[in-house]
């Protein structure tokens, strides 16, 4: 089926690249020493100026991303100030935090901040997740999923294909996915970096293709299924196709070290192909 509507996301790394987690897939990491931009806190008006930047291309969620596995009281105080701010200047957007593990507490001073989503992935699936990072259990990352549904946040959570998983890590992270009741479902595919261990991703299109739809038939009452980072390097000239796959939701501009396409090509595609820019959030 042919989603109409296509949701756009926008998200800004406001900092970046100083996490001391072991994540595998991850150059953000500072144990792996990959070439990114690193840096604490980005300025205010750098931020501002990608929220006008993506409200003008037509977004409706911006996410406010920090590196790090949890939320101190800094990055709290810090992502606060950034979404008073932003709604000041872009009122339409919808704010989505994304700081990893969470508590409820937390998380109800972000919704007191004007933040409506938070996003958590899982990553991959319980079993194949400490083949891929030693230095933080799966279940914490569960248990905040569940913390952001108590605190009555929107839950975004989703993961990444193309670890090394089996296609039994891949149903069995869908399947737990869908027993959180998300409402947004971000799927990524593994972006290499030479400065990481972890092998290229060996995913070919048609198999990425079908990771969308067994995640839109595997989570059938998430409102949005989202091709988030790895798009352009997972499907090329092909990309076009996710939708007819189950996708309704996209990331335009750039991830969070990677640069994607310009917001002008995503928009010329969903054009092309008669599919409508979501304008508000159902
Ligand atoms: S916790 Fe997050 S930022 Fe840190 S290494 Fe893992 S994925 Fe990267």
């Amino acid at each position: 089926m042919m989603n109409e509507e296509i949701f756009l996301c926008s998200i800004c790394n406001i900092n970046s690249g100083t996490c001391n987690e072991d994540c595998k897939f991850c150059s953000q990491s500072v144990r792996y020493k990959a070439d990114i931009a690193r840096y604490k806190q980005k300025p205010m008006d750098a931020i501002l100026q990608e929220a006008i930047t993506a409200r003008d291309n037509g977004a409706l969620g911006f996410c406010l991303v920090t590196a790090d596995k949890g939320i101190t009281d800094k990055t709290l105080k810090f992502v606060c100030d950034v979404a008073k701010e932003v709604t000041k200047v872009a009122p339409e957007l919808r704010l989505i935090a994304c700081n990893g593990t969470a508590t409820v507490e937390q998380l109800l001073v972000l919704k007191d901040a004007g933040i409506k989503a938070y996003n958590h992935n899982l990553e991959t699936s319980r079993g194949f997740y400490p083949q891929i990072c030693t230095t933080h259990p799966w279940d914490e990352r569960y248990e905040t999923c569940q913390n952001v549904n108590e605190a009555g946040l929107v839950l975004i959570t989703g993961g990444i294909f193309g670890l090394g998983e089996t296609q039994e890590d891949r149903i069995s992270m869908l399947e737990a996915l869908n027993s959180l009741n998300p409402t947004s479902v971000p799927i990524n595919f593994y972006h290499h970096n030479e400065a990481l261990e972890l092998q290229p991703n060996p995913l070919s299109v048609d198999e990425a293709l079908e990771l969308v739809k067994l995640t839109r038939e595997t989570i059938p009452n998430a409102q949005r299924i989202m091709v988030a980072g790895g798009r352009e390097l997972m499907f090329g000239q092909r990309q076009e196709e996710i939708f007819a796959y189950g996708a309704n939701s996209i990331v335009i501009g750039n991830y969070l070290t990677t640069n994607g396409r310009v917001m002008s090509k995503d928009l010329e595609m969903l054009k092309s192909l008669n599919l409508e820019v979501a304008k508000k959030v159902k």
